[in-house]
């Protein structure tokens, strides 16, 4: 049986990611979607199991030494993280997994998945990122500065994607990252042996 492929999507806080994968999950109800750990507070509406483990500090910091991260970063003050075991469960029964994670945790993956298909999601603009941030209307305006300033440094790192999606609209994004998956599930080495005679 094929393993599950690892869609790693990135792209700066604001750009609507969150609303690309809903449309993504809606028409793939199959793919799992990672819950990351954190240590940052949860935003109005969030739930604990569902859109991240919120978890101390000291907390983090044992699972970090005990080695329980595929991957984890630091960003804007707070610690992220992705559990390495339900992943790979889910990879080896043949299930896609999506990780929604920032540059730094991406590049970790690379390293140690080098089979994982890394996508990048960009604004239109960084105006229009601008006033998405203002728009969500839950970070103090120095925290936008602050998340803008990152989100020009990870740009940087977008040359290390395999691909970039721009969300111009949600429905053309998740569209393309669709495709994205629908392309992958094509690959050779994964439809291969399913061919008679080859
Ligand atoms: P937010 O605070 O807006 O939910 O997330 C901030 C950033 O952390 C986003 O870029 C998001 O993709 C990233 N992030 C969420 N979970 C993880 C994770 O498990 N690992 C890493 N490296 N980044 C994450």
């Amino acid at each position: 049986m094929n393993k599950g492929t690892l869609l790693v999507l990135s792209g700066s806080s604001g750009v609507g990611k969150g609303t690309i994968i809903a449309q993504v999950l809606e028409k793939r109800p199959e793919l799992y979607l990672s819950v990351s750990c954190t240590t940052r507070a949860p935003r109005p509406g969030e739930v604990d199991g569902v859109n991240y483990y919120f978890i101390s500090r000291e907390e983090f910091q044992t699972r970090i030494e005990r080695g329980e991260f595929l991957e984890y970063a630091e960003y804007v003050g707070n610690y992220y993280g992705t559990s390495m075991t339900v992943i790979r469960e889910k990879l080896e029964k043949g299930v896609d997994v999506l990780l929604e994670i920032e540059v730094q945790g991406a590049a970790k993956v690379r390293e140690r998945m080098p089979e994982a298909v890394s996508v990048f999601i960009v604004p239109p603009s960084f105006e229009e990122l601008a006033q998405r941030l203002r728009g969500r209307g839950t970070d103090s305006e120095e925290k936008i500065q602050k998340r803008l300033e990152t989100a020009r440094r990870e740009a940087k790192e977008i040359k290390n994607y395999d691909y970039i999606v721009v969300n111009d609209t949600v429905d053309h994004a998740a569209q393309e990252v669709l495709a994205i998956l629908t392309a992958q599930g094509c690959r050779t080495e994964r439809r291969i042996h399913e061919i008679e005679g080859v």
